[in-house]
């Protein structure tokens, strides 16, 4: 061990010694999210739309996601639930905006979980990515947070340079439909042959209408993506 990894993990245990962990929604002491708090997470379910993954009134209905929204890159789209207010938008809010980087360990096993249900079989897994400038900012991509957790649990490579995110775009959420489509058109692109002829798993935290997964899923198709699908914590309802 060098000096500076013994004094790094000196400072980690340091730092568990004044600050132990808690659940950050209901501050349980033990971990960042508790079992409790965890359970209230209600999985989508079945009848569910096979191309977008948003929850439909009965099955074989009429997806109106998907009649609004069309995805034209992305096969399949699969969320773990809707981003309703309570624990799940919550956590993704704190891990996004507060700086909790920690929380991607705790709610990576989600995703997991999700992928297995939904028998998803990607040979590559690739975060979506931020501006450079956003990374900046806020000093990680909560999406590359989790893809690297997703990768070490299902064993499966992640990519996080190939996909670049080369125009700023604004937050999703800020902008009506037809916004939301001109904002992230163009704004990804691909590099280098990695991705050729491989299945592609797109991660991100929310999907809100598709368009920025249909984005990423464009520039990785012309790069030669076999298919490209995809996985996120939370679905705008
Ligand atoms: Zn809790
Ligand atoms: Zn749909």
């Amino acid at each position: 061990m060098t000096l500076m990894s013994f004094a790094a993990a000196a400072s980690t245990k340091f730092l568990d010694f004044l600050y132990p962990p808690e659940c950050v929604i209901c501050h349980t002491p033990g971990t960042f999210l508790c079992a409790d708090c965890l359970a209230e997470i209600e999985p989508i379910a079945e009848p569910l739309c096979p191309t977008c993954g948003y929850p439909l009134p009965a099955p074989h209905a009429e997806c109106r996601q998907c009649r609004r929204y069309p995805v034209r890159w992305v096969s399949a789209i699969r969320s773990v639930a809707l981003f309703t207010p309570g624990v799940l938008r919550e956590a993704i809010h704190k891990f996004k905006y507060q700086n909790m980087e920690i929380l991607g360990k705790s709610l990576a096993p989600l995703l997991t979980t999700c992928y297995t249900i939904n028998q998803m079989n990607a040979q590559v897994i690739v975060p979506v990515p931020l501006h450079k400038s956003r990374y900046k900012q806020r000093g990680y991509n909560q999406s590359e947070i989790l893809a690297r957790q997703l990768s070490t649990q299902l064993e499966l490579p992640v990519d996080t340079t190939s996909l670049v995110r080369h125009r700023r775009t604004k937050p999703q959420m800020s902008l009506n439909a037809t916004q939301r489509q001109s904002n992230v058109a163009g704004a990804f692109l691909c590099n280098g042959n990695t991705i050729s002829g491989k299945a592609v798993l797109l991660i991100d935290d929310v999907c809100t209408t598709g368009a920025t997964l249909d984005a990423c899923g464009a520039a990785l198709r012309h790069a030669g993506a076999s298919v490209v699908t995809a996985l996120t914590l939370a679905r705008a309802v």
